[in-house]
C-alpha cells in the first residue's frame, strides 16, 4: 500500500486533486512541484495512513518506514546531502496539513536532523557558524514544545535571559557564540522537564515528529475549530516532510507570507510581510516585527519581481487568489506553501470582477468559485453612520485587519465572552493577541481588537475568514488581564462596557455608535448581474411594508412570497379596531369593525402593489391566533375596558376565552377564517380592491391570496368559496375585473401527505418550512433553545432545524408534496417562504426539488441569487 508520495525536481506522485488523501498543502505541493516552481523535495504521508494510525491503536502501519526511507534517499539525491550526515546534513521541516485549511491548529518542526556534530558540520560547511546554532537552538525549542509539550515560554524566557545579560535587544544580535550557549541552555530544560537526553538520533527525531503531527490532529483545539468551522468528514492529516530551505543565512535571505492581492480590498498588488535573516515562523509568531513586502523591492529587487512573476503564474494555475509563504535562502527563492486566500465581502467581489478582466477565469467560474455566500452576506452589513455621530471619543487606532462595524459589550477572555454571548449580549473580544486556544471566543464575538500583533496575525487571519470587524496591533491601548479593563491613558474600560471598533479604518471608540446600511459598490452591481445571468430560480422576498419591499426590489427580489398581514394589524389606529373586532360577540359587530380595518388594509396592499408593479405579490390570510392582539396586563385590560364603554368583567372573560393551551397548535391560520368568513372576506375584499385601485393608477398587478395552514382539501374549499364569492362581489362593485391566484401554504404535515387532494383547489403551494419544521420534529420554535444546545453538542442534530432544513425528514415532506401536486396538477408554482429561503444549504435543496421560487427577507435576497446561481451552474 502506498502511505507515501513524492514530489520535487519538477515532478510529483500526487497532484491538486488530491487533497482529501494529502492534505491541501501537501497537494499544493505536489501541484507547484510540476508546474516547475522552485519547491524543495520533499514527501507526503497519506491522511488515511493518519487513520490507521488510529485505528491501529496509535502504531505505524507495516511498511511505512521502508517508504519514507526511499522519500528521505530521494531527497538526499536531489540535495547531494546525507540525513545525519555531519560532512553536508540534510536538514527536515515536518509540517501537519488536512484537507481543510486549519491555520495554526497543528504544529510544524523545522531544522529536524540537528545534533552536535551535525551543527558543527553545517557550521562548518556553510562557514555560517551562526547559522548552524541559529538553526540548532530553533530545532531543540520546536520539537520540545510540539513533540514533548515542553512551554514554548521555557525556552523564550531562557532566551530573554541571555539577551538581558549580553544587553542586546533583538533575537539576531546575539553572537554565533551566544547561541551555542544557548543551544546548551536549551538542552538543559528538556532535560529537567523530560528527565532524558535530548535525541541525537535523526531517525528518532523524525518518528516521534511524525506521531506528534498525527496527535495533534486529536488535540482539543483543533477538534473546537473543526467544529465551529462545521469541518466534518476528514479521517486526518497528511504529514509533508520536506528539505529545509533558510532562510536564516544572513542579509541576503529572509522569509515571508503574502497574498497575491489584497485581501481587505482585492486591489492588484502584493500584500505581505517579510523578514530578513529569519525562518518563517518568525514571521506568525510575532517575535520580530516584520517589514511590508514593498520594502523586499528595495532590498532585493530580482527576488521581488520574480516573486511577482510567481505569484501570477500561481493565479493562472489555481484560479484564484493565493496566499503564499515563501523563503529566500542567499536571493534564491522558495515557495514553501500556496492555497487560496481567505478575503474580506469587498475583496472577493473585487476580485472576482478583475480576474474576469484580466482573462483568468470567465464570468460562470467567477460566480461559481470566487465569491461565497458568507462574503456577500459581509457586504450587506451595516457600517458606521458617521454623520450621526457628534463627538466619538476614539481611544486607540490600531491596523484595520477586517473591515466592518461592530458595536459589543467587552471582554477579556474566551471563555467569558462565550459565556456572554450565551446570555443573548453581542460582545467585542479585546486581547493582548490571539492563540488558536482563542477561536472560540472569537466566534462569539461582533467583533475583536488585539494591542499586538500585524495584519497576518493569527486575530487578522482568523477574523478575516469569518468577516468579522478586526483591529489588531493597536498600542494606544493597554489591555490588564488581571482587573480585567483596558485603557488608553485617559479612559479606562472595564468588563461589560460598551465598546465601538471599526475594522475599516482601525480605530477602537468608547460606547455604542449608531449604524446604517451599507452602500453597494458598481462592482457588486456588475457581479450581481452575472449572478442573474446562471440562475434559473426565481428570488422573491418576505416582506409586509413597501419601503421593505422596495429595498428588497433594489436587492433584486422578483416578487413578494410572503406578506403577512397581521403585521399590519399591530400599528397605530389599527390595533384598536382589531381590538373592538375581537371583543364583540356577534357578526354583526366584527363585520362594523372589520368595515373600519378595511381601508387601513387597503391603503397598504396598494403600497405594496405599486411598488412590486410587474412582480406578483403574495398575501396570506391572517394567521396567529386573535389572543396575541389582547392586553395582557390587568392595567391594559382595564385600559381597554374604558376605551370600548364596556365592563372590566367582560374584558377579563374574552381574554379568558381565547386563551388557549397550545396556541401554536390552536385556533389560528384557516380555522379563523372557516369560523369568521367575515375576516377572509374583509381581507380579500382589501387585496383586490387595492389591486384594482394599483391597475387603475397604471401599475402591473399580480396579486396572490395565500390561504395558512391547511390541512385538507375541504379546508382549503371552504376558504376558496369565501374567496371567490367575495372577489365576484367586488368585481360586480367595481364594474372591472382582474386575474388573481388562490393558492396555500404547506406547512401542516398532513397537507404535504394530502398534496394530490389540495392541489386542484390550489394555483400554488407555498412551503411554510418554519410551521412544518416545527410540527414534523414536534420542536416548538419558541422553546428550542432549552434543548437545542445539547442536542448540537452530543451531534443528535448537526444543525439548527429552523436554520437549515432538515433535508431527511422535513425535506422528504416537502418533496413529497411537490411531487404529488404536480402529479395532480402539471405545472403547479411552487415555492417555500420559511426561513430557510435565505439559507445557502436550504436553497439547493429547494433547486433540486425543482421548485419555482424561494423567499426570504430582503437583506438575504442577493445571497439567496447566488446560492441559486451556483446551485444551477
Ligand atoms: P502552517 O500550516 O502553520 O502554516 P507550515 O507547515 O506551512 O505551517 O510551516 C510554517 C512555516 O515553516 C512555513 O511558513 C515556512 O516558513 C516554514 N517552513 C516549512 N517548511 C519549510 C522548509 N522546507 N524550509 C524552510 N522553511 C520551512
Ligand atoms: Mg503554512
Ligand atoms: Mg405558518
Amino acid at each position: 500500500k502506498k502511505y507515501v508520495y513524492q514530489f520535487g525536481a519538477g515532478k510529483a506522485d500526487g497532484d491538486r486533486t488530491m487533497r482529501e488523501l494529502l492534505g491541501g498543502k501537501g497537494a499544493n505541493l505536489a501541484e507547484m512541484s510540476r508546474t516547475g516552481l522552485p519547491v524543495p523535495p520533499g514527501m507526503t504521508i497519506t491522511t488515511e495512513t493518519c487513520d490507521q494510525y488510529y485505528k491501529n491503536n496509535q502504531k505505524w502501519p507495516e511498511g511505512l518506514k521502508e517508504q519514507i526511507r526511499e522519500g528521505i534517499r530521494f531527497q538526499e539525491e536531489q540535495l547531494g546531502a546525507g540525513f545525519g550526515d555531519p560532512e553536508n546534513p540534510l536538514l527536515l521541516s515536518v509540517r501537519s496539513g488536512a484537507a481543510a485549511s486549519m491555520p495554526g491548529m497543528m504544529d510544524t518542526v523545522l531544522n529536524l536532523g540537528m545534533n552536535d556534530m551535525v551543527a558543527e558540520g553545517l557550521a562548518e560547511r556553510t562557514g555560517n557558524e551562526w547559522f548552524a546554532f541559529d538553526s540548532y537552538r530553533r530545532f531543540i525549542d520546536m520539537f520540545s514544545d510540539v513533540v514533548m509539550g515542553i512551554p514554548h515560554e521555557s525556552f523564550e524566557s531562557a532566551m530573554q535571559k541571555l539577551k538581558d545579560q549580553r544587553g542586546v535587544k533583538e533575537d539576531n544580535e546575539l553572537t554565533a557564540k551566544d547561541l551555542r550557549d544557548l543551544v546548551d541552555r536549551f538542552k538543559a530544560i528538556y532535560r529537567r522537564e523530560t528527565g532524558f537526553m535530548f535525541p541525537n538520533d535523526p531517525m528518532e527525531q523524525l518518528e516521534f515528529s511524525i506521531n506528534a503531527v498525527f496527535g495533534s490532529w486529536n488535540s482539543e483545539r483543533a477538534k473546537k475549530y473543526r467544529k465551529i468551522n462545521k469541518i466534518t468528514g476528514l479521517i486526518g492529516t497528511a504529514v509533508n516532510i520536506q528539505a529545509m530551505v533558510f532562510g536564516n543565512m544572513g542579509e541576503t535571505s529572509g522569509s515571508g507570507v503574502l497574498f497575491t492581492r489584497d485581501p481587505n480590498t482585492g486591489e492588484n498588488k502584493l500584500y505581505g510581510e517579510y523578514l530578513t535573516n529569519a525562518q518563517g515562523e518568525d514571521v506568525v509568531a510575532g517575535t520580530r516585527t516584520p517589514e511590508p513586502i514593498k520594502n523586499l523591492k528595495k532590498a532585493l529587487p530580482k527576488v521581488y519581481d520574480q516573486l511577482e512573476e510567481m505569484t501570477r503564474k500561481l493565479e493562472k494555475a489555481y484560479q484564484n487568489m493565493q496566499d503564499i509563504e515563501f523563503t529566500i535562502q542567499e536571493e534564491k527563492l522558495f515557495i514553501l506553501q500556496t492555497r487560496n486566500g481567505k478575503r474580506t465581502g469587498p475583496a472577493a467581489i473585487k476580485i472576482a470582477v478583475d480576474f474576469v478582466k484580466e482573462g483568468i477565469v470567465n464570468k460562470q467560474e467567477a460566480v461559481k468559485n470566487l465569491v461565497t455566500t458568507a462574503q456577500l452576506d459581509q457586504l450587506l452589513h451595516p457600517q458606521f453612520d458617521d454623520k450621526a455621530i457628534k463627538d466619538k471619543k476614539v481611544i486607540g487606532v490600531g491596523l484595520p485587519a477586517s473591515p466592518g462595524a461592530a458595536v459589543g459589550k467587552v471582554y477579556f477572555t474566551s471563555h467569558d465572552a462565550e459565556d456572554a454571548k450565551i446570555t443573548g449580549e453581542n460582545v467585542i473580544l479585546a486581547r493582548v493577541e490571539t492563540s488558536p486556544d482563542d477561536v472560540g471566543g472569537m466566534h462569539a464575538s461582533e467583533g475583536i481588537i488585539t494591542s499586538r500583533g500585524g495584519m497576518t496575525s493569527h486575530a487578522a487571519v482568523v477574523a478575516r475568514g469569518w468577516g468579522k470587524p478586526c483591529v489588531v496591533g493597536c498600542d494606544d491601548i493597554v489591555i490588564n488581564y488581571k482587573n480585567k479593563s483596558l485603557t488608553d491613558g485617559n479612559h479606562t474600560v472595564y468588563e461589560g462596557d460598551w465598546l465601538s471598533i471599526n475594522g475599516t479604518t482601525g480605530e477602537v471608540v468608547l460606547g455604542q455608535l449608531p449604524l446604517k446600511p451599507p452602500k453597494l459598490s458598481n462592482d457588486f452591481k456588475k457581479f450581481m448581474k452575472w449572478v442573474d445571468e446562471f440562475r434559473d430560480m426565481k428570488v422573491r422576498t418576505n416582506a409586509d411594508r413597501a419601503e421593505d419591499a422596495t429595498k428588497a426590489k433594489e436587492f433584486g427580489a422578483e416578487g413578494i412570497g410572503l406578506c403577512r398581514t397581521e403585521h399590519m394589524f399591530f400599528e397605530g389606529e389599527r390595533i384598536v379596531e382589531v381590538r373592538r373586532m375581537i371583543m364583540s360577540d356577534n357578526e354583526k359587530e366584527r363585520r362594523e369593525s372589520l368595515a373600519r380595518l378595511l381601508p387601513y388594509q387597503k391603503e397598504d396592499f396598494l403600497g405594496l402593489f405599486k411598488a412590486l408593479d410587474g412582480d406578483p405579490v403574495t398575501i396570506r390570510l391572517l394567521d396567529p391566533p386573535l389572543h396575541e392582539f389582547l392586553p395582557h396586563t390587568e392595567d391594559e385590560k382595564k385600559d381597554l375596558a374604558k376605551q370600548f364603554g364596556i365592563s372590566y368583567r367582560k374584558v377579563k372573560d374574552r381574554v379568558a376565552a381565547l386563551d388557549e393551551a397550545n396556541p401554536m397548535l390552536g385556533h389560528r391560520g384557516c380555522r379563523l377564517g372557516i369560523t369568521f368568513p367575515e375576516i377572509t372576506e374583509m381581507q380579500t375584499r382589501a387585496i383586490l380592491e387595492a389591486a384594482i385601485e394599483a391597475k387603475e393608477q397604471g401599475a402591473v398587478v399580480l396579486p396572490e391570496i395565500m390561504v395558512p395552514l391547511i390541512g385538507s382539501g375541504d379546508e382549503l374549499i371552504d376558504q376558496k368559496n369565501v374567496i371567490k364569492e367575495t372577489a365576484e362581489k367586488v368585481f360586480k362593485d367595481k364594474g372591472t375585473r382582474i386575474d388573481y391566484l388562490i393558492g396555500t401554504m404547506i406547512e401542516v404535515p398532513r397537507a404535504a401527505l394530502v398534496a394530490d387532494e389540495i392541489a386542484p383547489h390550489a394555483d400554488f403551494f407555498s412551503f411554510g418550512t418554519n410551521d412544518l419544521t416545527q410540527m414534523t420534529f414536534g420542536f416548538s420554535r419558541d422553546d428550542i433553545g432549552k434543548f437545542l444546545p445539547d442536542y448540537l453538542e452530543r451531534k443528535i442534530v448537526l444543525h439548527d432545524p429552523f436554520q437549515t432544513l432538515d433535508q431527511k425528514g422535513v425535506g422528504k415532506l416537502v418533496a413529497e408534496a411537490a411531487d404529488l401536486g404536480r402529479a395532480t396538477k402539471p405545472g403547479l408554482k411552487l415555492g417555500i417562504c420559511g426561513e430557510h429561503g435565505g439559507d445557502p444549504e436550504s436553497i439547493a435543496f429547494c433547486y433540486k426539488q425543482g421548485l419555482d421560487y424561494v423567499s426570504c427577507s430582503p437583506f438575504r435576497v442577493p445571497i439567496a441569487r447566488l446560492a441559486a446561481a451556483q446551485e444551477a451552474i
